[in-house]
């Protein structure tokens, strides 16, 4: 039989799967108080359970009271995703026991979510694609489960409610992606979205965004999807990547082999990079949804919704087509900067400081530069970068006053001390020497300094030019303009056939 021949994982795969995957993410929304009680939501660092109230320990008779932030923000993300609002939704009950969950349910939202049929587009390897949202709702986190060692040394598992009842938007897609890459990329967009218009910090290393990959396969040329497995605990962009290409390639192989994919939930490991089983996956109908009877409908006023979507800033794919078309920089370098809200911040308030400053020369900048800085500065490390100190540092290099090697030293110093670009300039004496009699002095020294590079260049070997310009450049600790010492030796050596023997 074929089939008992293992393919080599990753060898052709791609050729007879098509993969489906769709997308479902929680995200832990930026409000100051939890889902449906006061608690505040700074509990980061504090300590077990100090976080905690009679609602958020579910403890009998406390009453939910709606957090009207935590519906503005999935307002907000549903009118940046282009979603449809419905005039009135409630709450329903999402029923199942587990010791993190103190009701025995979670409040959420079952048919009539807060936003629903929306899209995010994405630029990918192999172009853009548009992800369907099929829908975006409010519900309530779980505590926090934490297993320790008891003094007994056996393992038991603690509770800590900090957690319970903030507030989550789940935020789930249409079966519209097919690479594990657009997936990544997906995540990736959702949480510069997420971030622009301040619904969530979304970092997934914190589990403030947590991302689950439902994958199946189906031959080529098929239309009917295969069996879906869900992929979580993926806790960066480069897991969910990794995760899905291991999902890809582990169900092609059981399909190969004749075997049926079971619908299942896996877990995914970093470290033995594999997902491996967790559980059957519950369906809808475990849940026993019902509509919450502890709190009322909620009606979507027309005004407060328009008022929302005004306030709306401006979101990246707007941005990024801005930069392109209207300020004219490459696409790479517009999905680069509007893809770091530091970085989009810099470049704005450069160009606005001083009028005249190319764009593509400040987007170099601050791609280049800024970005180099900052992602190698330690954690938590703040930089100045002082838009106006940039913009005068551009201008330093535009006039020849300094070199560009020179200032991005100067444009380093300045991110990591805060001094202004003129003060380090001074101090550090790099104001360039472009004055040609200043430099010609030099120049002739260097020629009679070294007569086997004069004797290199008479032979028509040009290069040994080059060594003659390192010679000044060091004599004068980088600050010569290399242009105008160029020229001068260039001179020199043309008129002054008998330069050697001077000195
Ligand atoms: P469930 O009821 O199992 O949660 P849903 O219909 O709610 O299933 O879909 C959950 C997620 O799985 C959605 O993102 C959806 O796009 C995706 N999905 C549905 N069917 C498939 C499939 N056959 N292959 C991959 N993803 C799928
Ligand atoms: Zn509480
Ligand atoms: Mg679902």
């Amino acid at each position: 039989m074929q089939s008992s021949i293992a393919p080599v994982p990753g060898t052709g795969a791609l050729e007879r799967y098509e993969p489906v995957i769709g997308m479902e993410v929680h995200v832990q929304l930026r409000t100051a108080s939890k889902m449906f009680c006061g608690c505040s939501t700074a509990y980061d660092g504090a300590a077990p359970n100090s976080h905690t109230c009679p609602v958020c320990l579910g403890l009998p008779g406390a009453l939910p009271v709606i957090n009207r932030r935590a519906v503005e923000l999935v307002l907000a993300a549903g009118a940046a995703f282009g979603a449809q609002t419905p005039e009135r939704t409630r709450w329903d009950r999402k029923n199942y026991f587990y010791p993190d969950l103190p009701k025995g349910y979670q409040i959420s939202q079952f048919d009539l979510p807060l936003a629903a049929a929306g899209s995010i587009a994405i630029d990918t390897s192999g172009g853009p694609v548009t992800v369907g949202i099929t829908r975006a709702h409010l519900e309530e986190d779980t505590a926090r489960l934490v297993h320790v060692a008891g003094s007994d040394g056996r393992r038991v598992s603690l509770v800590d409610f900090n957690r319970s009842g903030v507030p989550l938007m789940e935020i789930v897609t249409e079966p519209d992606l097919r690479t594990a890459e657009q997936a990544r990329r997906y995540a990736e967009e959702l949480q510069l979205l997420l971030r622009t218009i301040g619904a969530s910090d979304a970092e997934m290393e914190r589990g403030q965004m947590r991302v689950e990959a439902n994958v199946s396969l189906r031959p080529r040329g098929r239309e009917a999807f295969g069996t879906k497995v869900e992929v979580k605990n993926m806790n960066s962009f480069r897991s969910v990547e990794r995760a899905i290409t291991f999902e890809i390639e582990r169900q092609a192989a059981a399909l190969d082999a004749g075997g049926e994919i079971v619908m299942e939930t896996r877990g995914w490991s970093d470290d033995r990079a594999e997902t491996y089983r967790m559980r059957a996956k519950e369906t809808s109908d475990d849940y026993r949804y019902f509509p919450e009877p502890d709190l009322p409908p909620l009606r979507i006023d027309e005004a407060w919704l328009a008022r929302i979507r005004a306030a709306l800033p401006e979101l990246p794919a707007t941005r990024r087509a801005r930069y392109r078309d209207d300020l004219g920089l490459r696409a790479y370098d517009a999905g680069v900067l509007a893809a770091d809200p530091d970085a989009t911040r810099l470049f704005e308030a450069t160009l606005a400081v001083r009028a005249g400053l190319d764009p593509t020369t400040v987007a170099n900048w601050v791609t280049g530069e800024y970005l180099r800085v900052r992602n190698a500065a330690a954690a938590g490390e703040a930089l100045a970068a002082d838009p106006a100190e940039l913009a005068a540092l551009i201008a330093l290099v535009a006039d020849g006053s300094i070199s560009r090697a020179n200032a991005k030293e100067v444009f380093e110093a300045h991110l990591v001390t805060g001094d202004g670009v003129a003060a380090i300039v001074a101090a550090k004496g790099l104001r360039q020497i472009s004055d040609a009699d200043a430099l010609g002095e030099i120049v002739d020294r260097i020629v009679a300094a070294n007569p086997a590079a004069v004797e290199d260049i008479r032979a028509g070997r040009a290069q040994a030019i080059g060594f003659l310009v390192g010679q000044v450049m060091k004599e004068t600790r980088g600050q010569a303009n290399a242009a105008v010492v160029q020229a001068a030796l260039r001179a020199r050596l043309a008129n002054d056939g008998a330069g050697e023997g001077d000195g």
